[in-house]
């Protein structure tokens, strides 16, 4: 076993008295009151933020707009904001190991996949954000209505960034969707007020910070840390904001819709999901249980994304659920620190109390539930790994998003009922089928609703490949080469001869 000491760099950013990042400075909160930041391994407080007003909110926009006035990004060459944001990424490398464990310290997460997926992945994604910085291109167009011979125009358009930018991150992948959040809004020449969950603040602050080492100019990439019912919600009101970037929860992008549809803003919204996933009975039962664990445990099933409901072709049903009841049985629970636990502790109690909640529930509706490991005898926010055989499909663990690491394994006659129950879910996120026959292959991922449907793969996400919901999952896509689009707006220009 080896349990990661904590770098001297970490323990420094954690002490510090955390203000706002405004106009490229720190700066204190208007307000007194401060939000403390919790080590999911042991309950303790570790650190503690600046809980900003609406008056902040106010000071933040400012700054983001007089910046975006100013030009001083917008209007750079496109290749040098390309130059500035791939420095950035070279200084998440420099770093990649102080956030790592900052995450982890704040998120609960394995210290493994704080370097893999939040300090390696923000790495990936910066740099292929930073090559869109460069590729925005408008259209030329011909006129087609019939016009005189002598009448001739030429015309065209041009993208232009949208302005000022709310980017609202949740709890579950700081850094990494911190950046989904803030990059393709900054290499489209816009300014940023990014608000990261009040739970897990740290390594947006600290990406901030490298932001403007990397010599992004002040005032372009602005933080503010506080309550999502205070400052988030001022800040998607703010009569400044041109679009609002959020990845969270459902409710909160539905009350966030409404405030954008208002003010006819634009919004993006990445929700929950509710994910199914499909085996057939021509399935590979050792790939399948080696996937499923990775796509319903990883991050302690805290992925949006993550499989949490699986129907499973009769013939197969026994040998896929002792599988995974072996996984977890020998599943090591610990701290994140300990790069040789595989189950870390959920992010907050309040989380860990849901989860608790949706599992009891499940067996008081009789369904027959299979614990993993005992959790450690801490008050960190640990639950035992769960599998739920054959639950009812009306129960609340079923139907909603219970975002911990707890699966329902679902014996079905065949495909048909497998698709028809996958579906019946107001989410829409992601989901996978298993099978070794292209026919069903081919066949199965146009029939499911997801904005995303992996076949013998789960949770597989790259910078390349469009991502969002449809249902109640969300609007709009992330990532792809049409990413920046959702942070600029076409101008049409006609020009008569
Ligand atoms: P959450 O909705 O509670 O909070 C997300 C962010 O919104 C936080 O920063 C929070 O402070 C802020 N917020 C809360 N109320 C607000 C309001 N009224 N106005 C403005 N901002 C407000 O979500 P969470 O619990 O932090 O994260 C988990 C959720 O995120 C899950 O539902 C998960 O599925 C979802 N998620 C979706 C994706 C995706 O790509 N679709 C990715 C990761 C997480």
């Amino acid at each position: 076993m080896t349990t990661v000491q904590c770098l001297p760099q970490v323990r420094d950013f954690l002490s510090r008295e955390h203000g706002l990042f405004l106009d490229g400075e720190w700066v204190s909160s208007s307000g007194q009151e401060r939000i403390s930041v919790f080590d999911p391994a042991t309950g303790e407080p570790i650190a503690s933020i600046a809980d900003a007003t609406a008056k902040d909110v106010d000071r933040a926009v400012a700054s983001a707009k007089r910046a975006f006035d100013s030009g001083v990004w917008r209007l750079m060459r496109p290749g040098e904001r390309e130059r500035i944001l791939l420095r950035l990424a070279d200084l998440v490398e420099r770093d990649a190991e102080i956030l790592a464990q900052l995450e982890t310290l704040e998120q609960g997460k394995s210290i493994v996949l704080s370097r893999i997926v939040e300090a390696g992945g923000a790495q990936s994604w910066i740099r292929y954000v930073a090559g869109l910085s460069t590729k925005i291109t408008g259209q030329s167009l011909d006129v087609s209505i019939p016009l005189p011979p002598d009448a001739r125009y030429t015309t065209y358009t041009s993208k232009e960034p949208i302005g000022v930018v709310a980017g609202i991150v949740p709890w579950n992948f700081p850094l990494a969707i911190g950046v989904w959040k803030v990059l393709p809004a900054l290499a489209a020449g816009c300014s940023v007020v990014a608000k990261p969950s009040e739970v897990t603040p740290l390594t947006l602050l600290k990406l901030a910070e490298l932001a403007s080492e990397a010599g992004v100019p002040d005032g372009v990439f602005n933080v503010v840390t506080g309550l999502g019912a205070v400052a988030g919600d001022a800040l998607v009101r703010h009569p400044d904001v041109a679009k609002v970037s959020f990845t969270g929860s459902t409710p909160v992008g539905k009350r966030i819709a409404r405030v954008c549809a208002d003010r006819l803003v634009r919004a993006s919204l990445e929700l929950g999901g509710k994910n199914p996933a499909i085996v057939l009975a021509d399935a590979d039962p050792a790939r399948v249980v080696a996937g499923l664990t990775l796509a319903g445990f990883l991050n302690q099933g805290q992925v949006c994304a993550a499989c949490s409901r699986v129907y499973i072709e009769a013939p197969l049903f026994d040998r896929v659920a002792e599988g995974l009841r072996d996984v977890i049985a020998g599943m090591r629970i610990g701290p994140g620190m300990d790069e040789a636990a595989q189950i870390n502790p959920l992010v907050s109690a309040m989380q860990q109390k849901k989860v608790r909640a949706f599992v009891d529930g499940a067996v008081e509706r009789g369904a027959e539930v299979v614990f993993g490991q005992e959790v450690p005898d801490t008050s960190g926010f640990y639950v035992r790994p769960a599998l739920v055989l054959n639950p009812d499909d009306a129960i609340p663990l079923v139907r909603e998003e219970v975002f911990g690491p707890v699966m329902t394994l679902t014996r079905v006659a065949d495909a048909a009922e497998a698709l028809a129950r996958a579906n019946d879910t107001p989410f829409g996120l992601a989901a996978s089928v298993w099978t070794t026959s292209l026919a069903a292959a081919m066949d199965m991922p146009p029939l499911m609703q997801a904005g995303t449907v992996w076949v013998n793969s789960h949770v597989m996400i790259d910078p390349n490949m469009p991502f969002g919901g449809v249902k109640e999952s969300g609007m709009g896509r992330d990532f792809g080469t049409g990413w920046l689009d959702a942070f600029t707006e076409t101008k049409t220009i006609c020009i008569r001869h």
